[in-house]
């Protein structure tokens, strides 16, 4: 799957970093990096989790792209 990045609605919480660090990379200001992120499928549960819980729907889950 892949996560679709719209990282102009991002606003810095970082729930999906503290959901997963290692999928969802921050600046040094706590904001998302720009691009769309491919994920594993071992790791699309967290992914999904983190996207979830952006309250600024910057993360979209975009299951039709295989990782
Ligand atoms: S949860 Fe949303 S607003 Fe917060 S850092 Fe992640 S993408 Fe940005």
């Amino acid at each position: 799957m892949r996560i679709i990045v719209h990282n102009t609605k991002c606003q810095g919480h970082a729930r999906c970093w503290a959901h997963a660090p290692d999928i969802f990379k921050l600046d040094d200001e706590g904001y998302i990096l720009p691009g769309d992120i491919k994920v594993a499928e071992k790791d699309e549960r967290l992914a999904s989790q983190g996207a979830r819980s952006c309250p600024e729907r910057a993360l979209v889950i975009d299951l039709t792209a295989a990782a």
